[in-house]
């Protein structure tokens, strides 16, 4: 089967001498890896354009007995600029690639995920400042995005809107205001309001206006919102970062 479509690149590694595996994020298939034969070599049918983070059109072909995938061609739509000078980005670019690769995107979720990542690489080329908690805004706006929404805006047990403080409880991935309170759970991890009303906003805004939340938040607030989101990604979607991968647990 042949097809055409639009991908970002995460990924690229040589496995022969001319040959490259590239691990692409397609608009309707999600994240996948495929052959590049010749790929290290042929400027004509890559054009040179398999950098990481670059935007494809490319058209790919399932081998024979439908197991893998390989690119045929390629061609560059889009490259980024900012990323290619400035580490720092480049390496919070890297970090929710490997990401999106540790969640394994199917083609049901892929359009939504994908419109996602290409609003997080507009944000890292604004030259605007960032936010310290990006990576963690970025795991909870893809989980959500992939149907692992934690349910952050109404009280569990009364139901009320919760707009202070809160208890986020991990396992359940809901919310309970403070006057309810969380019970002896161990998965009860405690929001100050301001930490609460940041992930609300970040769940459902694009990446493109996170830029509004780099100077903010204390860093007990910060600390709380990372332990809520860390909690809740390993815990649903089973992922933990641990020394410097993620790693399925
Ligand atoms: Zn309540």
């Amino acid at each position: 089967m042949e097809w055409n479509d639009t991908a970002l690149v995460l990924q690229t590694g040589q496995f022969r001498e001319a040959d490259l595996w590239v691990r692409l994020f397609s608009q309707s298939r999600g994240v996948f890896t495929a052959f590049a034969f010749g790929g290290s070599r042929s400027r004509r049918r890559f054009c040179g354009c398999l950098d990481v983070f670059n935007v494809l059109s490319c058209r790919c072909k399932t081998t024979a007995y439908g197991k893998y995938v390989n690119l045929e061609e390629a061609v560059l739509l889009r490259a980024p600029q900012r990323l290619r000078t400035d580490w720092l980005r480049m390496g919070l670019a890297v970090n929710c690639a490997r990401f999106a690769e540790a969640l394994g995107i199917g083609s049901d979720s892929a359009a939504g995920a994908y419109a996602v990542f290409i609003d997080l690489l507009r944000l890292l080329e604004e030259p605007a400042p960032l936010p310290v908690l990006l990576p963690l805004f970025f795991r909870l706006r893809m989980a959500s995005e992939i149907g692992f929404a934690p349910a952050l805006h109404q009280c569990a047990a009364c139901g009320k809107a919760v707009q202070g403080a809160a208890l986020f409880l991990v396992n359940e991935g809901l919310v309970r205001c403070e006057e309810c309170g969380g019970g002896s759970s161990p998965y009860a991890v405690p929001l100050p309001a301001a930490g609460l009303a940041l992930l609300q906003a970040v769940q459902q805004q694009s990446p493109t206006v996170w830029g509004r939340y780099a100077l903010s938040l204390p860093i007990a607030e910060r600390r709380a919102c990372a332990r809520a989101i860390d909690g809740f990604v390993q815990y649903h979607l089973g992922i933990a970062w641990e020394e410097g991968r993620f790693r399925k647990v």
